[in-house]
């Protein structure tokens, strides 16, 4: 007990020193030869002789290795009264600043910014994006230490959009609770466009946009509520207090934050319908992260490990179900019949049995391989979970409502692990977790289909799909069969309604 009340009393004392520092950046977005931002961070209350601080090799989402230090340049500090102070590269991703008893300093440095991407920083004269990551330095130990952020506007620009909170009073000031919610929240400013904003479950949900076309802005901000209604019944909670669309401009690419997405987004050809439904499956792709891989994730991802990158096996799952989960939402909100969801996974199994990696390569390998091999199954020994992963979602799903006499389905995991790990234990599971969940609401053994995850064992696609009636030619199209019984014939009602 006694010892309980000390160990109490050195984490308040922890909690004081810790909250007694600040830390506050501010930006400033520079057009020269070369574009860059100019960063400036204020720390105050350091107790040490030196600090250390590290950049992100790679921000959350994107599983590749950045290498974000390589456009830091003219980094240099100060202490409170303007005289300088000693900074030093100490690792690849790190510098160590010698505060020579200073307790208030600023560090300044300049990020180069040229490359249009979700996962890197962009700045042109009417537009700048940061992937926080790539910008923001942590202190060694501080990475949950809450941050201020102020950016400051290129004249003319009319807008900073971010899913950051912003503070009261204070023109693009902004507070992350710790750097990995600032790492999760990627900003755009410059000259942009907001189409009109929809509420669910009374939160508010806007789209900004840099160039986003010319289409209707309003039936496609109601198609989007439309996509985020039919997610947001699935897992029956909204996480968030409030969620914003960042569209950095035409392009490819999206990445998922816990209440945003900054996505590649042209939406000038949404009057063709192949197109906008491309577009559709895209958004709930990463609408649906913030559930499946944000909150609903594997336990090695988070805390991250910024410096090494963060693997996992299970890929299959966060990136592989929530393409599934595109197609269902999509489904459900009325946009793609019955035949094109099934048509998606025809797609899914034709690319996966192209690949001459199919034969060596397991679903749950090419999750960890990522890093090295791509996620898109490259060369002729890989594999992409993006193929693979969807089409193990669709026969999960269907062995469940087979064994459970269509009582339920993928749905009722997805809200299971939702509720226990992140609701209730505030962490992400591992392998043999998920394994429990989904037996447990499968009533029984899923060994064979764990196989097809964790082995190049080939896939029983005709039995699996057959439990919704459904025949698998040789070419993997899949079609209704001539006659079903009840029980099929509710499975597949149930299951593409
Ligand atoms: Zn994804």
């Amino acid at each position: 007990m006694i010892r309980s009340i000390a160990y109490l009393c050195v984490l308040c004392l922890m909690t004081v020193f810790v909250q007694a520092q600040q830390i506050a950046y501010t930006v400033t977005p520079v057009q020269a030869d070369s574009p860059y931002f100019k960063v400036e961070l204020s720390y105050s209350g350091s107790h040490t002789d030196s600090l250390e601080f590290h950049l992100p090799a790679w921000t959350p989402g994107y599983y590749q290795l950045m290498h974000y230090a390589a456009a830091v340049r003219n980094m240099h500090a100060q202490d409170g009264t303007g005289h300088s102070l000693t900074c030093r590269r100490s690792g690849e991703n790190s510098w160590r600043l010698y505060t020579r008893g200073n307790t208030v300093f600023t560090l300044q440095y300049e990020v180069r910014a040229t490359r249009p991407f979700v996962a890197a920083n962009f700045l042109a004269a009417d537009r700048g994006f940061i992937s926080p990551a790539g910008m923001f330095l942590y202190p060694a130990g501080g990475i949950g230490h809450p941050v201020k952020l102020t950016i400051h506007p290129a004249a003319g620009w009319t807008q900073v959009a971010t899913g950051l909170e912003p503070v009261k009073g204070q023109a693009y000031s902004y507070t992350a609770a710790s750097f990995d919610e600032l790492y999760d929240s990627p900003i755009l400013m410059g000259q942009l466009e907001t189409l009109p904003s929809f509420e669910v479950d009374g939160k508010l949900h806007s789209f900004v946009a840099y160039q986003p076309g010319n289409f209707d802005k309003a039936a496609f901000m109601q198609d989007l509520q439309g996509i985020v209604s039919v997610a947001a019944a699935i897992m029956r909670d909204l996480p968030y207090k409030h969620y914003t669309f960042l569209g950095i401009g035409p392009g490819r690419g999206g990445i998922e934050h816990l209440n945003s997405t900054a996505v590649g987004f042209d939406g000038s050809q949404l009057d063709k319908r192949e197109e906008r439904i491309r577009l559709y499956h895209f958004l709930a792709h990463e609408y649906f992260h913030h559930y499946n891989v944000k909150r609903i994730r594997p336990i090695e991802l988070g805390p991250f490990d910024y410096e090494h990158g963060s693997k996992t096996r299970l890929l299959w799952l966060s990136e592989g179900f929530t393409v599934y989960y595109e197609y269902l939402v999509v489904r459900r909100a009325g946009f793609t019949t019955r035949e094109e969801v099934l048509q998606a996974l025809q797609k899914n199994i034709h690319a996966y049995e192209s690949k001459p990696g199919h034969l060596l390569q397991s679903v749950a390998d090419a999750s960890y391989n990522t890093w090295h091999d791509g996620p898109f199954g490259a060369g002729d020994s890989s594999i992409s979970y993006y193929d693979k992963g969807p089409v193990l979602g669709a026969m999960l799903d269907l062995q469940i409502r087979h064994n459970t006499r269509n009582r339920y389905s993928l749905d009722d995991v997805m809200r299971a692990l939702y509720r226990e790990f992140y609701q209730q234990k505030g962490r992400g599971f591992t392998e043999a977790e998920f394994r429990a969940t989904a037996e447990g609401i499968a009533g029984g053994s899923l060994a064979e289909w764990f196989d097809y995850v964790n082995t190049v064992k080939p896939p029983d696609y005709k039995r699996y799909f057959g439990y919704a009636g459904l025949d698998v030619d040789s070419n993997f199209a899949i079609r209704p069969r001539a006659s079903m019984d009840t029980l099929q014939a509710a499975i597949l009602k149930d299951w593409l309604r």
